[in-house]
């Protein structure tokens, strides 16, 4: 079946997460004519970080609305602290950033695409499908010409010059592609879980580190976010033991959470979340360009992955605005967001594997209670801890909206 109404674009953007609601903003500003499709029908999603990052917020106040960004309800980190085998560690300072906030938002992910979303829409040429689920792309001589969607109304054909794969680690459009994947594998998943705060807790955001496991409490305001590391497809194990002990655990992570661990009640109130880390060999060919978590998955490990998302959307847009705004863009092109950003990508992955080896499954050695090299390094030396700070906060090569680009046209 197909509707009767037939899209008129350059560039369709599949995918409204953070890479895809970025690009979709810079191009349309640039004076792109611009269509992102999301296929849910807001923005409420499993949880996938609610960082903005140091380096995001300059870009935002590199394209003039930081102060309105800041007048959303978030929380501000400016120091991230760990509890490693009982021992309290600083391990990244963010107060020295070369940027003008030295501190991670904390925002829910949907307020800040709402954000986006609704400056998109004051350009003309941009448009927002929600509901609307790309199911396949469309070729041409073996150039990709468009792609199909699945709406409430049936399906639709959205012909368009460039298609922008940001639809995550599931993509369809790198699948339909059929780009070569390379996994690296990650030994552990998440147990996302909310549980209420009160004043006498810690104010800080905390990762609790204890031989091989980590509970992480994101300060949230009125409640702890709360991330319990597991290995990978432990879960059923975890449920066969029984809520009583997995309490237990949490508490022997964070003894302060005792008199309210009874809230998680229920296992339909614990989430799991399978952890990915892989990267296509090619983000490109003639009319399609993958970028954000859809060329590379990311692991929350470091929480940089929304960052490296939204690096990649502003390179894109500086990239390719100028030429999409009068025709069509060529792989070789395109090839050129894949230059720029495949490294850093490939610096932040091999990052994460090695937090994964040797952090998180616990492969550092040592008594019960001593705290590994690394922490004690961060413990002595303040002025190590700006190196996990610039890596989370900013992230290699971090990218500048370059206006010379852009149409200009709010
Ligand atoms: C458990 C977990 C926790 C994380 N925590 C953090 C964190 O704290 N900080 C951080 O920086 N990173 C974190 N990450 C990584 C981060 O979530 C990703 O790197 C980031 O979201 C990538 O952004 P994206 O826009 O590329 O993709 P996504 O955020 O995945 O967005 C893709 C969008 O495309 C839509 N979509 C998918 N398929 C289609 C389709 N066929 N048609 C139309 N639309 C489609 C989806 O609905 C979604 O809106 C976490 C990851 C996991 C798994």
């Amino acid at each position: 079946m197909s509707t009767s109404e037939k899209l008129q674009t350059r560039c369709v953007i599949v995918g409204g997460g953070p890479a895809g609601m970025m690009a979709g903003y810079l191009l349309a500003r640039a004076g792109v004519p611009v269509a992102v499709l999301e296929k849910h029908a807001d923005f409420n999603r499993d949880f996938r970080g609610d960082t903005i990052h140091p380096s995001t917020l300059e870009l935002m106040h590199e394209l003039g609305f930081l102060d309105e960004f800041l007048k959303q309800p978030h929380q501000e980190l400016r120091e991230l602290r760990g509890v490693v085998n009982g021992q309290t560690v600083p391990i990244a300072d963010f107060s020295k950033l070369p940027t003008r906030c030295k501190f991670i938002a904390f925002m829910p992910q949907w307020d800040f695409l709402n954000f986006l979303s609704s400056h998109a829409r004051g350009f003309p040429n941009f448009q927002l499908l929600m509901e609307h689920e790309v199911v396949d792309l469309i070729f041409d001589n073996g150039r990709v010409a468009g792609v199909r969607a699945k709406t409430p109304r049936g399906e639709t054909a959205v012909p368009a010059d460039l298609v922008i794969g940001a639809d995550g680690r599931h993509s369809t459009t790198q699948a339909s592609a059929g780009f070569e994947q390379r996994e690296f594998g990650v030994p552990i998943d998440v147990l996302w879980m909310r549980i209420s705060k009160k004043q006498t807790d810690p104010e800080q955001s905390f990762g609790f580190f204890q031989h091989g496991k980590l509970l992480v409490l994101l300060d949230r305001g009125d409640y702890w976010q709360a991330g319990f590391v597991i290995p990978k497809g432990g879960f059923d194990e975890i449920k066969a033991h029984g809520l009583p002990q997995f309490q237990n655990d949490i508490v022997s992570f964070a003894p302060f959470l005792r008199d309210r661990v009874a809230e998680l009640d229920d296992w339909s109130k614990i989430k799991l979340l399978t952890v990915q880390i892989n990267r296509l060999r090619d983000w490109c060919r003639e009319g399609l360009l993958c970028i954000g978590d859809s060329a590379h998955a990311m692991s929350p490990a470091g929480g940089v992955g929304i960052n490296l998302a939204i690096q990649d959307a502003v390179a894109t847009a500086n990239l390719l605005a100028e030429k999409l705004r009068s025709g069509p863009v060529s792989v070789d092109d395109l090839r050129k967001v894949q230059a720029r950003r495949e490294w850093p990508t490939q610096l932040i992955q091999g990052m994460q594997v090695f937090i994964h080896r040797r952090v998180v499954t616990g492969r550092t050695s040592g008594r019960k209670d001593s705290l590994p090299l690394l922490f004690r390094l961060l413990k002595w030396f303040p002025i190590l801890r700006q190196l996990p700070a610039r890596f989370i906060g900013i992230g290699p090569r971090p990218e500048h909206f370059r206006s010379a680009n852009a149409g200009d046209i709010s």
